[in-house]
């Protein structure tokens, strides 16, 4: 079994060890019960408060107990001991290994509690916002019981909801929103636009799904940049403008200027007002700017080259065509514009981060699944996580078949069908998983046509699922899914309501169907996990056929010969074997690749964090200001004269944090382009990751000087009143819009590209 590697080996000692201490605290914590039992709440809150002070617990089975009689008084549910258990192993740092049903959203509440009993500031983490919410919902009443406040974050709340939600002492969140909100907060110009307080503690809910499955999904903040690229129009107008009456480069050719005469005729051609009122001066001036500095400054074949529809850049001084480089966002679209090209306008990337990254950042994160020990390995490596397992409470009496295998696809498809009309005939419910969208489409039309009626799911609305998924063990039901669709919500046999439950045990409880092996066995067991819980009957059962990916990547180069029977199927146990053994390779390479583009992305991180350390300088003192003075000291002279100092400080930190945010962009975006292209250029001698290493550090040396010689640019020139800067005047607004999504083109999730995320919040 795929958890039984050397590390668990090696570890096995240490976690007994732990698994025992954590028992006897259990069995200790049953003892204290009655006595607990006999005091009134406000005396329980009371001995949990003396117990937590001094920032840690100072008896952990009085805790549990506390916690225990909390959540029978406030949510009828008193912790079965292995819950106590897990809630013991989760104070303890650990990702609990707990099957579905047992109880997490308990297990990972009492956890919580304990936590910010000691004063730590938790958040919950979700997959999705319908689980946030009703975590939060459900859990309310114990954590309230001790005085402590609990929230959720959901995609649809305002700034002002979130940081009231922020403020919580436990707060439940779906782990995109969380962390959207750290990228948000990571542009602020102002610590009182902030919506975040830092958290102690993390606890991961799907645990393996966050941290490893989607570890590497990045997270992105993206915004409009107001006025920077000229349209069509302004284009033509400044075609039609004559060299030396209507503007005049200076003499290095680095800057082109409007005269008055060209200015007039602009105007005239627009029919506007003056290019230079307020209406204009940050938005068409800055345009005709760009569109002449296109014109005149940029040379096609010196500067530049128009290949396949595209603008490329020609590194001076080689000669050559610089992949990696491109001009600021506004002069690249002034010279598409100019070329009569496709103007790549539109959004640009602020910020991103991964779940991963994000993840690392907490101080302590622990977590609950219901498939950590398949997930050892990476928990380790990644994160310095250990996994417990905890017992079930009643024993597991899913059967879990062999593998059916089958030499084609449509070989095993044909077989799939008639396997779930064969259990449908009875009235036993049936889960099947399929591997993405388009095949759940398929099948399910495939099952229509004999009149089966199927619920369909796939992962596109939460709450819609969590109904469809709570009635997948009604009598007569066939719900087809993808992976960890609807995951979170209970499957109870007979419907959500058990009406029926007696006649669904009769007929073997839920049958759970694999259409093929997944690329991992924990996603496997991610699957079968929905059947049997808390003791039901139930079985699973997987297909296969040797043209499915994981067979024909984890066999690659490798024979097998087979004597298929009837309809294709292969009963054989070396081609069992050997499937396994693919999924060991594609296991393999799995976590190869996940460490290898986590390095890629922990140098992101780091520089990142450099910068937010940074920002934080500038946000919280005056060294915006001193810096600023220092490098110019008659402007600010000058300023100081006519300006109070808490404006000038304002004026300086939105300078700096402009161009500082500004450099970071534009650094993401070529980090982007060298990841994109380092296999080409990595040639033989290096290999791509040191070369990215060697570009990224390089580049952000860069940033830093290219930040600040560009803030007191912009400082020496523009206009600084009671408002502060009026960086809009030079075209350096900052986005008046900005939108998040998620890309969900991962390696490891081996889906296609997707983009999935909307306009989620403006003006902040
Ligand atoms: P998991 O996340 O482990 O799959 P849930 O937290 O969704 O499980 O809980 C599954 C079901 O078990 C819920 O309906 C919940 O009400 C019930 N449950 C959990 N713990 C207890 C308990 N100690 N006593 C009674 N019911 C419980
Ligand atoms: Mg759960």
């Amino acid at each position: 079994m795929a958890g039984f590697n050397w590390f668990w080996k090696a570890m096995g000692g240490q976690q007994s060890r732990n698994q025992k201490r954590s028992r006897a605290i259990v069995d200790k914590a049953r003892t204290i019960n009655r006595e607990l039992d006999a005091l009134d709440d406000a005396q329980l809150v009371a001995r949990a408060r003396d117990l937590a002070s001094g920032g840690s617990v100072s008896d952990p089975a009085e805790l549990l107990a506390v916690l225990g009689v909390a959540a029978g008084r406030t949510l009828c549910m008193t912790p079965f001991d292995v819950q106590s258990q897990a809630t013991l192993r989760l104070l303890e740092g650990d990702v609990v290994h707990m099957a579905t049903g047992e109880g997490k959203t308990l297990v990972g509440a009492m956890a919580a509690t304990g936590f910010a009993l000691t004063g730590k500031r938790v958040h919950c983490i979700t997959v999705n916002d319908y689980l946030a919410r009703r975590d939060a919902d459900w859990m309310t009443p114990l954590v309230e019981f001790f005085g402590l406040t609990v929230g959720a974050i959901t995609e649809k709340l305002t700034p002002e909801e979130r940081r009231g939600v922020y403020a919580c002492d436990i707060v439940y969140g779906p782990v995109n929103e969380i962390g959207f909100d750290v990228l948000r907060d990571q542009l602020i110009t102002d610590r009182s636009q902030a919506v975040q307080k830092g958290a102690d503690v993390a606890i991961v809910d799907e645990a393996d799904s966050v941290l490893v499955d989607e570890a590497l999904v990045p997270l992105v903040l993206a915004g409009n940049e107001p006025g920077r690229a000229p349209r069509g129009r302004i284009t033509e107008v400044v075609r039609t403008l004559e060299p030396g009456t209507d503007y005049r480069p200076d003499d290095e050719r680095r800057n082109v200027f409007l005269t008055d005469e060209g200015a007039a005729k602009v105007e005239h051609a627009l029919g506007i007002g003056s290019l230079y009122d307020d209406d204009h001066v940050g938005t068409t001036l800055v345009q005709v700017n760009l569109a002449l500095h296109a014109r005149e400054l940029l040379i096609r074949d010196v500067h530049y080259i128009v290949r396949d529809g595209k603008v490329a850049l020609i590194d001076a001084s080689r000669g050559r065509v610089a992949d990696l480089q491109r001009w600021p966002d506004g002069i690249q679209a002034a010279v598409e514009a100019k070329e009569g090209l496709v103007v790549t306008e539109g959004g640009r990337i602020l910020d991103t981060i991964t779940l991963q990254a994000l993840m690392v950042r907490y101080p302590t994160v622990c977590g609950m699944t219901g498939t950590a020990v398949e997930a050892t390995d990476q928990l380790r490596q990644f994160y310095d996580l250990r996994v417990s397992v905890i017992d079930r409470n009643r024993e597991l009496k899913r059967f879990d078949q062999a593998d059916r295998v089958f030499a084609t696809l449509e070989e095993k498809n044909a077989a799939i069908v008639d396997e779930i009309r064969t259990i449908h005939a009875t009235g036993q419910p049936v889960l099947v998983g399929t591997q993405d969208v388009a095949e759940s489409e398929e099948l399910a039309e495939r099952l229509r046509e004999y009149d089966i009626e199927v619920s369909v799911l796939n992962a596109k609305n939460d709450a819609e699922e969590a109904r469809i998924i709570a009635e997948a063990g009604d009598l007569g039901r066939v719900t087809v899914s993808t992976q960890m669709a609807g995951r979170g919500t209970d499957i109870r046999l007979g419907g959500a309501d058990e009406a029926d439950r007696d006649r669904v045990v009769e007929l073997g409880g839920l049958a759970v169907i694999g259409t093929s092996r997944h690329r991992t066995a924990r996603l496997d067991n991610q699957l079968r996990g929905r059947g049997g819980r808390q003791g039901d009957p139930g079985f699973s059962l997987f297909f296969v056929s040797l043209e499915d990916d994981v067979v024909t990547a984890g066999g690659a180069g490798e024979e097998i010969t087979v004597t298929p029977g009837s309809g294709g199927e292969i009963d054989s146990k070396r081609v069992r074997d050997f499937i396994e053994h693919c999924q060991r390779v594609t296991e393999g390479q799995l976590l190869e690749i996940h460490s290898q583009t986590w390095k890629y992305n922990k140098l992101i991180a780091d520089q990142r964090e450099i910068i937010d350390g940074r920002r934080a300088e500038i946000l919280d003192t005056s060294a915006a200001w001193e810096s600023l003075a220092q490098r110019a000291p008659d402007r600010a002279a000058e300023l100081s004269g006519k300006l109070s100092r808490e404006v000038l400080d304002k004026a300086a930190r939105e300078i700096m944090l402009y161009h500082l945010d500004n450099a970071w962009s534009d650094h993401l975006a070529l980090l982007d382009d060298v990841r994109e292209s380092i296999h080409l250029r990595a040639i033989a001698r290096e290999t791509p990751i040191d070369e990215f290493h060697r570009i990224a550090v390089a580049e952000f040396k860069e940033l830093a000087q290219t930040a600040m010689a560009e803030s007191v640019d912009t400082f020496r020139t523009v206009r600084i009143d009671e408002d502060g800067a009026h960086l809009e005047d030079h075209g350096l607004a900052r986005p008046s819009a900005t939108w998040t999504y998620m890309v969900n083109d991962n390696p490891l999730s081996g889906s296609g590209n997707s983009v999935i995320g909307s306009i989620t919040s403006m003006f902040r």
